[in-house]
């Protein structure tokens, strides 16, 4: 059975954040060596540049450093990424933690201070809504040692080889 993963195209090194870097992270790496990965950024899949202007929600909006107001630009890219999985379905997705696209269950609160509030990107939203389990790389790193991979458990897919 192919057990078929969303993942963060920055987790994956792809040089797409805000300033053009990315965020590999090996854990990842290596789950995505395992199994089919679908890569998904919501952010240049709205057409946003790289580089671009960092954001942070606010009041259910999401505004750039810079001011502007690119609520529509995150709906529309997160929209065009749930929509290829809509396609391509996936048991799980790994998405980047804190980003007001892909952050699960915690985001920057809007003042670029480095504080986080509970919530979730937009994406990230969208994917739980649409009921896909949703975790970060810090899920993945967390269960890396364990033989009974957390991971490996939501999929329910017999992946309980990836920790060991
Ligand atoms: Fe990474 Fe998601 Fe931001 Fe794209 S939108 S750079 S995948 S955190």
């Amino acid at each position: 059975m192919t057990v078929r993963v969303a993942i963060s195209a920055c987790l994956l090194g792809a040089p797409v954040r805000y300033d053009g870097g990315s965020k590999p992270a090996d854990e990842v790496r290596e789950l995505a060596r395992k199994v089919d990965v679908l890569r998904v950024c919501p952010e240049t899949a709205s057409g946003l540049p790289v580089p671009r202007p960092p954001a942070e929600q606010r009041e259910g909006r999401v505004f750039l450093s810079d001011g502007r107001d690119v609520t529509g630009d995150f709906e529309r890219g997160a929209q065009r990424c749930l929509e290829a999985l809509r396609r391509s379905p996936v048991s799980l997705a790994v998405l980047k933690a804190k980003s007001p696209s892909c952050g699960v269950g915690l985001v920057y609160d809007g003042t670029y201070s480095g504080k986080l509030v509970p919530g979730d990107g937009v994406f990230a939203e969208k994917l739980e809504k649409e009921g896909v389990c949703v975790v970060t790389e810090d899920t993945v790193r967390a269960c890396k040692p364990s033989v009974e991979h957390p991971v490996a458990i939501v999929l329910g897919s017999g992946l309980g080889h990836l920790g060991s």
